[in-house]
């Protein structure tokens, strides 16, 4: 039970799927099923009060066939090393789906940042920066933001990487503030790519946005940005939630009110004019799954559809926002009853596209408007969702499957160019 959770082993099935579906050669899935290198790093903290704790981080660089790592840094209390190789070999995947000159690695630190200090995060983020330090690099692999890292993050391990190295390299991270050489457009990239995303798979399932309902799990950049957008694309925001709540409006909610209130008392929970789904907010966030709606956006954490409530969800697209959300056996029940899935490699590549705008800017020093931005990334988009929806009409296969075939066939052919050395 607890090892259909882990997700690696998700990782490694749906690479087997995807493997059948294009009868790929044993010995690249072979290469594929392993990260090219996994770095672990201990991380000793002086906290505020004189006291040393001690944190353990991780760095996984699963495949640079087709370019540079890239992929974000995570940190969570349950993050472990199988989480992190998961999430990097998605990467790979996610940046050869979007077409991105990358390859795919992940980080993350086990520490729940909510009981830390900001000196106290600031001690731990230089001390892991300095720790990856001589596995990264502006054309070896570029860190971003993920779950519960920020701009501010990024701007710490863009000045200790560049205290290492004595000149300031704005290239080796993406997701930095603006006045550091951020994009315009990265902290809603997520979110307006996943919108550019649903505005296709809306149009060929022929769902009128102005007459369905959403709900999303999650309030973070994601849940919050996709709340915000399916609110402007019409459709009616009925559910939302956080690790402490989640609430329902059947007439809709405002996202930008909720994030008021989110941002004044710590959840949305208790926003006026909303019931709460459940009083326990482990059962609230279940809830929130299995509502009567159209578009069901995951915007969280991994493992939440699952085969256990695969048959009780009502939504007739999912589109995910979070990394990882579906497990392969939820996948099957929900393909067979005929439930779409935008899956997250290719739904939530947002993010690390307009990261790579920032990092073509950072390195020609040359800034770009947000138009730009949005224009570049909503043709990308498009392009991509046309590709693997084609690849899901020639393969026979669900969209998740034919994403992966797209990535792992773009990825297997980098590497049979460049050969394997020595
Ligand atoms: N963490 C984000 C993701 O999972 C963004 C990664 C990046 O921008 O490199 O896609």
């Amino acid at each position: 039970m607890a090892e259909k959770l882990n997700p690696w082993l998700n990782a490694l099935k749906q690479l087997d799927k995807a493997a059948k579906a294009i009868n790929l050669d044993p010995g690249y899935h072979q290469i594929l099923a392993h990260p090219k290198r996994v770095l672990e790093v201990e991380l000793p903290v002086r906290m505020d009060d004189g006291s040393i704790k001690v944190f353990v981080g991780w760095r996984v660089q699963h495949n640079d066939a087709r370019g540079p790592c890239k992929g974000g840094i995570r940190y969570h209390p349950n993050t472990d090393v199988d989480e992190v190789k998961a999430l990097a070999m998605w990467m790979t995947w996610k940046t050869a789906v979007v077409d991105l000159p990358y390859g795919g690695a992940k980080g993350g630190v086990r520490v729940d940042p909510t009981k830390l200090s900001k000196a106290e995060l600031e001690r731990l983020t230089r001390r892991y920066a300095y720790e990856i330090a001589p596995i990264i690099g502006v054309d070896i692999d570029i860190p971003a933001p993920d779950v519960y890292t920020n701009p501010q993050t990024m701007a710490w391990i863009m000045d200790t990487y560049s205290m290492i190295k004595g000149y300031p390299e704005p290239g080796v991270i993406t997701g930095k503030p603006l006045e550091l050489g951020g994009s315009e457009g990265r902290e809603e990239a997520t979110a307006r790519g996943l919108q550019y995303v649903t505005e296709e798979a809306i149009r060929v399932m022929k769902i009128d946005p102005k007459k369905s309902k959403a709900a999303i799990q999650g309030y973070g950049n994601a849940g919050y940005f996709s709340a915000k957008f399916m609110h402007e694309l019409g459709m009616k925001v009925v559910a939302v939630s956080d690790t402490k709540g989640a609430i329902y409006n059947p007439d809709g909610l405002d996202p930008d009110k909720v994030l008021e209130h989110k941002q004044k008392t710590g959840s949305v929970a208790g926003f006026p004019g909303s019931t709460l789904l459940d009083k326990d907010p482990v059962k609230a966030n279940e809830k929130l799954l299995e509502l009567d709606v159209d578009v069901l956006i995951p915007a969280a954490v991994e493992n939440v559809i699952t085969d256990k409530n695969a048959d009780n969800i009502k939504a007739r697209l999912i589109v995910e926002a979070a990394n990882g959300p579906t497990t392969p056996e939820a996948d099957d029940i929900l393909h067979e009853r005929g439930v779409t899935i935008v899956p997250d490699i290719l739904s939530n590549a947002g993010g690390v596209t307009v990261s790579y705008y920032e990092w073509i800017q950072a390195r020609t020093r040359e800034w770009w408007d947000i138009e730009t931005v949005r224009k570049k990334l909503r043709a990308r988009m498009a392009k991509s969702f046309n590709d693997v929806y084609n690849m899901h009409k020639e393969l026979k296969v669900d969209m998740r499957t034919a994403a992966l075939a797209l990535a792992v066939k773009r990825v297997v052919r980098a590497m049979e160019l460049r050969g394997i050395w020595p």
